[in-house]
């Protein structure tokens, strides 16, 4: 359980409970499961019954106790890093489930191609968190619908990478494109995906622009809790750079 008892009662419309497994529903039919010390440190969703990414290798066994007895569709990435395809291999496979990957990060996933950027601090990261490559079976398109969300294309972290909006109670599930945590104190709050693992900083802060202007109700990270004050994402919205 991470949601902290203020934003529960600043939010709440929005359901926050703990399962017997550790699961917490962060919005209706959206469950972040729990990871490791510390917490939103490489977050997993659970949508319906779709896995959205996968962590590191280090937390397939986690993943796979967490949702045992749980019915899984398929896994469905934002994007191919370490740290979110690491424990697809794992999950995939044992649960005999198929790999939704967004099209331009096929290739990186499947093994063909390396991960981008190519950089040095990518080539570490690799090393330490990644899970072997994965056969794709579902190519992601913008536009595409997944379990209620739709797939919105956000290139810049990644060439392919996609966030997912669900315009019923606008939850905005948005991988990488923004960050609610610094990637190295851990210090909450909202910052730019790091340089060393962004091919495109520009193209990127078009892709975060492009989430400010779906005004979300709700934003679910990567990296970071939840964020449910908006106007957080605005002020951080109007002072990137141009
Ligand atoms: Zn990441």
């Amino acid at each position: 359980m991470n949601l902290s008892d203020h934003s529960l009662r600043r939010k709440d419309s929005i359901i926050a409970s703990t399962t017997e497994l550790g699961m917490k529903m962060t919005a209706h039919h959206v469950w972040q499961l729990s990871n490791r010390f510390p917490a939103n440190l490489f977050n997993v969703y659970l949508v319906e019954d779709v896995l959205i990414d996968a962590a590191t290798r280090w937390d397939a066994s986690s993943l796979l106790k967490q949702l045992a007895n749980i019915p899984l569709s398929q896994v469905a990435l934002t994007h191919c890093h370490p740290d979110h395809q690491g424990a697809v291999k794992q999950i995939c496979a044992t649960r005999d489930i198929p790999l939704a990957c967004p099209e331009a990060d096929i290739a990186s996933m499947e093994g063909r191609t390396p991960m981008l950027p190519r950089t040095a601090a990518i080539k570490i990261m690799q090393l330490g968190f990644a899970g072997p490559a994965y056969s794709v079976q579902r190519s992601l398109h913008d536009g595409d619908e997944i379990a209620g969300f739709r797939v919105i294309h956000t290139p810049g972290h990644t060439p392919g990478h996609v966030m997912y909006f669900r315009e019923s109670d606008r939850v905005a599930i948005v991988g990488d494109v923004l960050r609610n945590n610094h990637p190295i104190t851990g210090k909450i709050g909202l910052y730019e995906p790091p340089a060393v693992f962004t091919l495109d900083r520009e193209e990127n802060r078009r892709s975060i622009r492009k989430l400010a202007q779906l005004r979300p109700a709700l934003v679910c990270f990567g990296h970071g809790p939840v964020l449910y004050d908006m106007e957080q994402l605005d002020r951080f919205v109007a002072r990137l750079p141009s």
